[in-house]
């Protein structure tokens, strides 16, 4: 249902004034692989290091927003992707904000990545998590790879449902080659070059 009647209403404090105030650009990481490539692991450690420079940021949890915003959301192609353009509306608030956002979602669709780049324009980076489905399948940190190998978890990424690896991703972190120190450091210098910060 679309909404009728409704107005934009134009802000007085714009993005850029929010920018200029904080002293540093607004931006979405979007960390994006099969799960247990990392993600959630180098969006904390990212978070932190920026939080630790005095600088304005915030991650958004793909687990952690399925017990709220998300939580009305399974996991069928079209659930995944509703989460992703709530995700994509939402992270485009936290970059209105002045926000450096981190997002750690599998986000396992090209045409719904896509869709969070065009809602994002600029603010967009697209952060692959390059890893081995062996190598995340030993890591196995929420003990959901037995779980579908048990025949207990269908449709699940990587497994028997897809992942389309990113065409042209602004960045690759092969996970299952750096630690996860390296892999911080290496979104950290990509973003110092795009003077984010
Ligand atoms: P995801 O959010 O992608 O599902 P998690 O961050 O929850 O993945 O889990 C990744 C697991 O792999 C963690 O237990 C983490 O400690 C471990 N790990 C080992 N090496 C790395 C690495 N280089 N980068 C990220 N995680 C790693």
């Amino acid at each position: 249902m679309k909404s009728e009647n409704v107005t934009w209403h134009a802000a007085n404090i714009l993005k850029g004034d929010r920018q200029k105030v904080y002293g540093h650009k607004s931006g979405v990481l979007w960390l994006t692989g099969l799960s247990g490539s990392g993600k959630s692991t180098i969006a904390v450690e990212v978070e932190k290091r920026l939080f630790e420079r005095n600088l304005k940021t915030y991650h958004l949890d793909g687990d952690n927003l399925r017990f709220g915003l998300n939580k009305d959301l399974g996991f069928s192609a079209e659930d995944r992707r509703e989460n992703i353009r709530r995700v994509g509306e939402l992270a485009k608030l936290f970059a209105d904000a002045g926000i450096l956002t981190i997002t750690s979602f599998i986000s396992p669709y090209q045409s719904d990545r896509n869709l969070a780049r065009d809602l994002l324009e600029d603010d967009f980076i697209e952060i692959y998590l390059k890893c081995s489905l062996d190598v995340c399948e030993q890591r196995d940190p929420k003990g959901l790879y037995k779980k579908v190998r048990n025949g207990e978890i269908k449709g699940f990424t990587g497994i028997d449902a897809p992942y389309e690896v990113p065409g042209e991703p602004e960045l690759i972190i092969e996970t299952d080659r750096l630690t996860v120190e390296e892999s911080v450091e290496k979104i950290m210098d990509y973003m110092e070059k795009r003077c984010l910060f």
